[in-house]
């Protein structure tokens, strides 16, 4: 009765797939928002380096892991899949439930896969300062070590609410040489606006992002970075996916259903995609679910049309699930998964049809998380749980149905940093927020018609 399932170093994927090559129509394009026409590479050459640029666009099936990248990502990959035996046994369940754990990284979630070649692709470019947002911190701390690891400055703007309540991940990044300041700030043009017609603005990630793009697009020497959303990031990912198939070889079954959370949708595209080229190519009929918190239920209830990806609306407009780029998510401690919107590439294959969504309340993710802790041993990431859940609820109906089903979900990181949210579930003081629907009828009034 094999728990864990690790591949040997030499086993790392030495490339990333990209969907994109086997997708049976293509992403809508990316529009500039003055002319509403598709941008080219030079609408992108401010923020991102041009190796980032091409992954971005690329159509090619796979694409090279450079030997400096998988040198570091050999710290902590290939990473584990476990079978949940215990947890399994305690559901009295007659599914397998699978999990690929991602918190085994040094910052602690999936987010060094993206954060590590973007570091090395900026050095390689000779950019010497890089910019980015976070929310709950896990971005910006991922970015921080990979940053020092190539030896480029890093200035973080993180969402104001997180940077007080969540104070060791910001010395995290500081440990790891970034500089951090709570967004908004009086820093940026963006930030000074915010700050202006709000001074105690709680911060939002739509408003960290329009600061950190702007601090790279008026300098000279830095470039920006993204931790989720576009298709390189969610390219980086699946590696995660490509280690999974090798290790479910191991195991000797095959995925019925693979889960995820979706905040910008990245570590779940890591996982699926690499599944998903099974389905699209080989004709497997695995099943997706992408699991999100019903208070910010983009992929669920948001509208599919073209909106930004930051409240400044300073980046290009894309085709998402979004509930409107000025929405405020209510405050949940799932703070990975407070976005607006999500990945076009999640959103093309859910509009397929191939990628199915679900909404939780947080009670019921900490539940569930709480009943992982308690047989697996490892405590979730409040994001992670929200795959928790969905993995249990499918290992629940499997039981109603009496039938066998192997499930496979990505425990995107573990939850060191947030005992606090434990501490209020136990004291009974977590609030589940009901669809925030007027508040996102407002939001879509400001997304522009294309
Ligand atoms: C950031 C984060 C998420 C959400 O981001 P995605 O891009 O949707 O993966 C999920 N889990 C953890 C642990 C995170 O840090």
């Amino acid at each position: 009765m094999q728990t864990k399932f690790i591949l040997p170093e030499n086993e790392m994927p030495e490339a990333w797939y990209n969907i994109v090559a086997d997708l049976p129509s293509p992403p809508a394009p990316v529009l500039n928002p003055g002319t509403k026409q598709p941008i080219g590479p030079d609408d992108l050459a401010p923020l991102f380096p041009m190796e980032i640029i091409g992954q971005e666009v690329s159509t090619e099936r796979y694409i090279p892991i450079p030997e400096e990248v998988r040198e570091a990502y050999r710290l902590y990959r290939p990473s584990p899949l476990y079978r949940a035996h215990r947890l399994e046994r305690a559901l009295d369940t007659p599914a397998h439930i699978y999990y690929k754990y991602e918190g085994v990284s040094p910052a602690g979630s999936h987010k060094p896969n993206t954060a590590i070649p973007q570091a090395y692709y900026n050095k390689a470019e000779g950019v010497k300062r890089i910019s980015t947002e976070t929310g709950a911190g896990q971005w910006g701390s991922a970015m921080a070590m990979a940053c020092t690891f190539f030896d480029l400055e890093l200035k973080v703007y993180m969402v104001k609410v997180s940077y007080y309540q969540k104070p060791y991940r910001r010395s995290m990044m500081e440990l790891w040489g970034a500089t951090v300041v709570p967004s908004p700030s009086p820093d940026t043009q963006a930030g000074r606006q915010v700050l202006s017609d709000d001074p105690d603005s709680p911060g939002s990630l739509g408003i960290a992002i329009s600061e950190a793009s702007e601090d790279a697009a008026t300098r000279d020497d830095t470039k920006y970075s993204l931790g989720s959303v576009l298709n390189h990031v969610l390219l980086h990912q699946t590696i995660v996916g490509q280690e999974t198939l090798k290790q479910m070889e191991l195991a000797g079954e095959e995925a019925d259903v693979v889960i995820g959370c979706v905040g910008g949708g990245s570590n779940y595209a890591g996982l699926a995609f690499p599944f998903l080229r099974r389905r699209l190519v080989e004709g497997a009929k695995t099943r997706f679910i992408a699991a999100e918190p019903e208070a910010c239920p983009s992929l669920t209830r948001g509208e599919y049309r073209y909106d930004f990806g930051d409240t400044a609306e300073t980046t290009p407009l894309m085709k998402m699930h979004t509930l409107g780029h000025t929405f405020m998510p209510p405050d949940i401690h799932a703070g990975g998964l407070r976005y607006h919107a999500m990945a076009p590439l999640i959103c093309h294959l859910h509009d397929l049809g191939l990628i199915e969504a679900r909404a939780y309340h947080q009670t019921a993710v900490f539940e569930a998380a709480v009943q992982f802790a308690r047989t697996e041993g490892i405590i979730p990431a409040p994001e992670s749980a929200h795959a928790v859940r969905s993995a249990i609820d499918e290992a629940l109906a499997a039981k109603e149905a009496g039938t066998k089903k192997v499930i496979v979900f990505n425990l995107s990181g573990h939850g060191h940093f947030d005992m606090s949210a434990y501490d209020k579930y136990f004291a009974g003081e977590l609030e589940d927020f009901a669809y925030p629907e007027a508040a996102v009828r407002e939001a879509m009034k400001a997304v522009p018609v294309v």
